[in-house]
């Protein structure tokens, strides 16, 4: 069925090039036309893929100038498709601008999902994932980062921040410095590609295991941190909720015994579960 004219943007794998979806490769196919960050990428993607098609070079240099070119050719039937170097287009890549035009102007944009590096690393975090906010990347210079993370300081829901190798060891520094070197964090480096990996913990336990291993400070990374305890409900943690939670942690595991002590206090979960990690010693 051909497809009708708009824009589609469409997710490209993140590294493993199994990851594209069917719909994915469908719309590749039946588009005009293709606006793709770096033609030579893309073209070795659809080269694997078996697609012949035109492409026009969409970046953050000529944005603007091509966004006029190609809402003229929606404007006159046809079909184009937006994809970047990796993932989703528009998270932390080119294609606000195009997005934006071709909805000002009244023609379709429809999303083609798949692959994004800030939800697979969430999924398989082992973080709090029904809230969280994604930060892009951190500024590049180490006060600038600073001043910034200072912002997050009180911040409840996970954190989420894309990095480069070249900062990751200074990054985390700074998360320290900033967040203390107590709270919780998780490194997903290479998702999805040959040498994978994910590394839990406080930041210095991720920090020593980076610095320890160079292999840990190459590739694609995305760094996530647990939120903030918020102070008021810290507050809230009365000696009789301690004694509750005491309880039952002799008789159920962690996990059931913060459950149960929330319903019954009214006391977050996540909250009681540190709380709980206190009382065991596991945590200071
Ligand atoms: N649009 C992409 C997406 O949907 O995730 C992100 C593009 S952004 C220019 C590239 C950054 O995403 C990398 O520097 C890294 O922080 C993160 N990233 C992309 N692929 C990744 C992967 N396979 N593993 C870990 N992080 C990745």
């Amino acid at each position: 069925m051909a497809l009708q004219s708009g824009l589609y943007v469409v997710a490209t794998p993140i590294g493993n090039l199994g990851d594209i979806t069917a719909r994915a490769i469908d719309t590749l196919a039946k588009v005009d036309v293709i606006a793709a960050e770096d033609t030579r990428h893309t073209g070795r993607l659809l080269q694997h893929l078996a697609i012949s098609k035109p492409m026009i070079s969409l970046h953050e240099h000529n944005e603007r100038e091509k966004s006029e070119l190609l809402v003229g050719r929606i404007a006159s039937g046809q079909s184009v498709a937006l994809v970047s170097d990796a993932g989703t287009p528009l998270i932390s890549d080119p294609g606000y601008h195009l997005v934006s035009a071709v909805r000002e102007a009244g023609f379709l944009v429809s999303p083609v999902p798949g692959a994004c590096a800030v939800v697979a690393a969430l999924s398989a975090s082992g973080l709090p994932s029904d809230k969280f906010v994604f930060e892009g990347f951190l500024p590049s210079r180490s006060a600038a980062r600073r001043a910034y993370l200072g912002t997050l300081i009180s911040e409840p829901r996970t954190l989420v921040f894309y990095e480069s190798p070249h900062r990751i060891v200074e990054s985390i520094e700074d998360l320290a410095f900033i967040f203390g070197g107590e709270r919780q964090m998780v490194i997903g480096r290479e998702l999805t590609k040959a040498f994978e990996t994910m590394l839990c913990g406080t930041i210095l336990q991720v920090k020593e295991r980076v610095c320890a291993d160079d292999n840990q400070q190459k590739g694609e990374f995305v760094i996530l941190l647990r939120g903030a305890v918020p102070a008021v409900a810290q507050e809230s943690v009365t000696p009789e909720c301690d004694r509750l939670l005491r309880a039952l942690l002799k008789e159920v595991p962690i996990k059931l015994a913060s459950k149960i002590a929330a319903d019954v206090t009214g006391i977050g979960k996540n909250q009681l579960y540190e709380r709980a990690l206190v009382l065991q010693g596991k945590r200071d």
